[in-house]
């Protein structure tokens, strides 16, 4: 089919209006979020951008606040997008309070952190990726009961240089 036919149930600035609907939280009914989903499908000029992400997506917790119309195709931008990746876990670590310039970069902040009630440190917990062995040194833990890492001396997300 046409995309022109598939996307003419509604035009742009029905979608538009739509979105702005669910953003002030009112409920748009089953058919209208059919009908704009398949405008943001099929519009050229309706697609996401980084942009439109950060407008709709850009309060924490992440998705809290994303519009229903929006929600599959902001969390495949999310997936898909470094920079959008890098600007939610600097917001998600300020939420938490803790500055993420303070460390190499957003990475290293944000997959050193532990805070997993399970566990009493970094060092028996799964979930924790990375752990500070020095002042600025990092490393990844070995899972072996004790204390032993693997010394890294780049983020392994963005290849910053780290201190040796
Ligand atoms: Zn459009
Ligand atoms: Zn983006
Ligand atoms: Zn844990
Ligand atoms: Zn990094």
């Amino acid at each position: 089919m046409d995309d022109a036919i598939k996307y003419a149930a509604i035009d742009c600035k029905d979608y538009q209006m739509a979105i702005k609907a669910e953003r002030q939280g009112d409920y748009i009914g089953e058919a209208l979020l059919g009908q704009a989903q398949d405008h943001l499908h099929n519009c050229p000029n309706c697609q996401i951008s980084c942009d439109v992400f950060r407008d709709h997506i850009a309060e924490w917790p992440l998705y809290s606040k994303t519009p229903e119309i929006l929600e599959e195709a902001c969390r495949v931008h999310f997936q898909n997008c470094q920079d959008c990746n890098d600007v939610m876990k600097q917001k998600g670590l300020e939420a938490k309070g803790i500055d993420w310039r303070n460390y190499p970069c957003v990475h290293i902040a944000y997959h050193v952190q532990h805070d997993c009630e399970a566990h009493e440190t970094a060092w028996e917990c799964s979930d924790t990726m990375l752990v500070q062995t020095g002042a600025g040194e990092y490393g990844l833990p070995i899972r072996d009961g004790g204390r032993a890492y693997v010394p890294i001396s780049n983020c392994p997300w963005c290849g910053i240089t780290l201190k040796r």
